[in-house]
This record gives structure tokens, C-alpha cells and sequence, in this order.
């Protein structure tokens, strides 16, 4: 049968959001984290390049800085915590794996809140729960030459501290993410963890959404959420702003259709303004997260 009238969908967004913390050296080895700020593959050793029978050996400036915002976020600290290997295949990654914490984050359970001026007015003070932040390296970064048609690495930034903030799906509109994460900047930097610069890099998001359609009381029609799209790698907050917006607008064309969007991983394309199909979302299990063997767990 025809529906002749589509309910109102509201949107579901959820952040998560890698800071580089601000630390003098790299996460597993004595090298300067330097980044872009000195000559292609000037600041690397055997253990941020992946030689074999390299072993790392843990910063504790950067579980002080990652526990410092986990405590700024409102959150528990729990008494231990662990590394886990997240394997993937890229020449970014010289080791095959990142060292990263899957199941024992070194903070948990946070919140966050936030005043939204010029938003609905019944949020306009609004609390954010954050799930989860832990640590983990950076990868390198590839530069692709497009005349040459060659890639190149440079591992400079290769096993850099990074915190991952993951915020529960509590954000409703492209502008409560950004104040979001405006707000978060400025945490960040007021503690002394992370410069959390957007434009450098810094401070990257990656942006989830799905709309969830709602009765006339405001009350939502199921009780799951729909699949939601990620839309990776935003670093302005305008960009935030405008890739949720438009996929907002995309996702709820499909539904207006009768089609359902399948969970996905987009791409934003900034001179387009559109958001791009890059591939289907892996789910943990192709990552293959085993205990770090070569670091001892954390006793926080
Ligand atoms: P995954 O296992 O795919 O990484 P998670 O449950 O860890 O998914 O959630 C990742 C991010 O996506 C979190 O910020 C979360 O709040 C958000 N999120 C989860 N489900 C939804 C959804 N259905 N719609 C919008 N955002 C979501
Ligand atoms: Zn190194
Ligand atoms: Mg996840």
C-alpha cells in the first residue's frame, strides 16, 4: 500500500573525535613528535617504522595527558587499563597493526554540557554522554603524487599519541555538533592535553548519523536506531557542520523514497560540498583486536 504521509525524522549524530596529545616525544619511542614540522622522515627510528624485533616502550606524559581530559570529560578513570593490536593493511601502516585499547579504554562513562544558543529551544542546554577515550599511535601519512602517479610515505608521523573521544549518539543537529566540539577544543587546550588544532591536523572527526523517525508527541516510532553513516576524517568545524547537514538532507530523500540507507563510510568533498561513498563499514571483528603482548597492561 501507498503511505500517503511520511512521519518526521530526527537526526542522530554521534562523534568520535582523535586529538593529538601534546607531548615532546612519539607514544612507544623516544622520537620527536614533530609531525610535519621538519623534513620528511627526519624524526623516525626502528620502532615507529615497524622493524622487526623492535619493541615499544610506553610515554607516560601521554597516559597523564589522556587520563588529564578523561577527567576534564566528566569521566571514570578505571584502576587498570590495556593495549590491544588493531590489524589493517595499508602502506601507512608499517607494521601491519596500530597499537590502540579496545575493550579497556583508560577513560569511561563522561559527560559533557554544552549551551547551544540559536538552537530549538528546549536544548538549549544539552548534555552529551561520552562513552569512551583511549589511546592510541597515529599512522603515517601518504602523499600522493598525481603527475607521477607515485605514493609516497612519510613517517614522521607514525607512531604520534593520539586520544580517541567517542561521544554517545546524544547530538541532534549539525550545529550542536559543532558547539560540541568547539566546546571540547577549548577543554582540551584549557587542561594542557592537546592544542587540538583542526586545521593542523590536530584535532580530527569523524562524524556518525541516522535519522530516527518520531510521532507527533515527539516520541520516537521504534525502539532500534536506524544504521547509521559515518563520515570520516572532517578537520574544520565548518566542514562538521555542512557534511551533516547535507547528510541529513541526502538520508532523508532515500526514506522519502521508501529506500533505508545502508550502513556506510563516507567521504566529504569540500568543493562539492557532498558526501561520497568510500566502502562498506568494517565491524570490529575484521580488525582482529588481540592483547598488545610486547606492553604490559596499565595500573592507573
Ligand atoms: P562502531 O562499532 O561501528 O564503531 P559504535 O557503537 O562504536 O559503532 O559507535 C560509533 C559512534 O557512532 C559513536 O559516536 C556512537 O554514538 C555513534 N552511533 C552509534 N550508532 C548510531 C546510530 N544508529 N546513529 C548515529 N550515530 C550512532
Ligand atoms: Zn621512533
Ligand atoms: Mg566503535
Amino acid at each position: 500500500m501507498m503511505r500517503t504521509s511520511m512521519p518526521r525524522l530526527i537526526p542522530i549524530i554521534g562523534l568520535e573525535i582523535h586529538v593529538r596529545l601534546k607531548t615532546a616525544s612519539k607514544m612507544f619511542c623516544s622520537c620527536p613528535s614533530v609531525g610535519e614540522n621538519a623534513p620528511p622522515n627526519s624524526a623516525i627510528c626502528p620502532v615507529c617504522t615497524g622493524q622487526p624485533g623492535a619493541l615499544p616502550a610506553l610515554n607516560g606524559e601521554a597516559v597523564r595527558l589522556g587520563v588529564r581530559a578523561g577527567l576534564a570529560l566528566g569521566c571514570r578513570i578505571p584502576d587498570t587499563s590495556h593495549f590491544d593490536r588493531k590489524n589493517y593493511f595499508y602502506p601507512d601502516l608499517p607494521k601491519g597493526y596500530q597499537i590502540s585499547q579496545f575493550d579497556f579504554p583508560i577513560c569511561v562513562k563522561g559527560q559533557m554540557e554544552i549551551d547551544v544558543p540559536g538552537g530549538s529551544p528546549e536544548r538549549e542546554r544539552i548534555r552529551i554522554g561520552i562513552t569512551r577515550a583511549h589511546l592510541e599511535e597515529d599512522a603515517a601519512k601518504n602523499i600522493h603524487d598525481g603527475g607521477s602517479k607515485t605514493t609516497l610515505v612519510n613517517f614522521n608521523r607514525a607512531g604520534t599519541p593520539l586520544l580517541e573521544i567517542v561521544t554517545e549518539p546524544d547530538i541532534r543537529s549539525p550545529l550542536e555538533a559543532k558547539t560540541f566540539l568547539q566546546e571540547l577544543q577549548a577543554i582540551l587546550r584549557t587542561v594542557g592535553s592537546s592544542d587540538a588544532d583542526m586545521e593542523k591536523g590536530f584535532m580530527r572527526c569523524d562524524a556518525n548519523v541516522s535519522l530516527l523517525p518520531i510521532d507527533d508527541n515527539n516520541l520516537p516510532l521504534q525502539t532500534e536506531l536506524n544504521p547509521k553513516i559515518e563520515i570520516k576524517n572532517l578537520n574544520s568545524f565548518r566542514a562538521v557542520e555542512r557534511a551533516l547537514a547535507f547528510e541529513i538532507d541526502r538520508q532523508g530523500s532515500l526514506y522519502a523514497n521508501n529506500e533505508t540507507p545502508v550502513g556506510s563510510t563516507r567521504g566529504w568533498d569540500e568543493h562539492t560540498g557532498q558526501t561520497f561513498q568510500q566502502r562498506l563499514k568494517e565491524t570490529s571483528a575484521d580488525y582482529r583486536y588481540f592483547p598488545e603482548p610486547d606492553l604490559p597492561p596499565l595500573d592507573l
